[in-house]
C-alpha cells in the first residue's frame, strides 16, 4: 500500500466515521416509518411540531447504503492507486527465465538468453 492508498483509506475511514456519529434518524412505530433528517448519534432529532413524533430510531439502512457508497468508492480509488509493476508496452518477458526486458534487447540482461 503506497502513501497515496493510505491517504484514501484514512479519509474514506473518517467519512465512514462522521457518517456513524451523524447518522440519518427516523420513526418508527408499529404502522409507519418516516424520515426525521440526520442529527447526532446520542441526540435524536428535535420534533418540530407537537404532533409530529420524535425519531426513535437511526435509519440503518440509509446509514448502510452510505457507508457501503463510500467503501465502494474507496476501494476503487485505492485500487486505482496500485502501481503496475512492469506492465509498460515495451515490455517483454524472456522465455527462458520470465524476466521484462525492453523492446529491441538482443540479449536478457538476466540470463544472457537471446532474444528475438
Ligand atoms: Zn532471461
Amino acid at each position: 500500500m503506497n502513501a497515496n492508498q493510505l491517504k484514501v483509506l484514512w479519509i474514506s475511514a473518517s467519512i465512514v466515521v462522521a457518517m456513524a456519529i451523524y447518522p440519518p434518524w427516523q420513526y418508527e412505530s408499529a404502522t409507519t416509518v418516516e424520515e426525521r433528517g440526520y442529527s447526532f448519534l446520542f441526540a435524536a432529532p428535535a420534533a418540530h411540531a407537537p404532533e409530529v413524533y420524535r425519531a426513535n430510531k437511526v435509519d440503518m439502512r440509509r446509514l448502510f447504503v452510505g457507508i457501503f457508497i463510500v467503501s465502494v468508492i474507496g476501494l476503487v480509488l485505492i485500487c486505482s492507486l496500485k502501481k503496475s509493476r512492469c506492465k509498460t508496452v515495451d515490455e517483454h518477458m524472456c522465455p527462458a527465465c520470465s524476466m521484462p526486458y525492453e523492446l529491441g534487447a538482443k540479449f536478457c540482461h538476466s540470463c544472457g538468453e537471446q532474444l528475438l
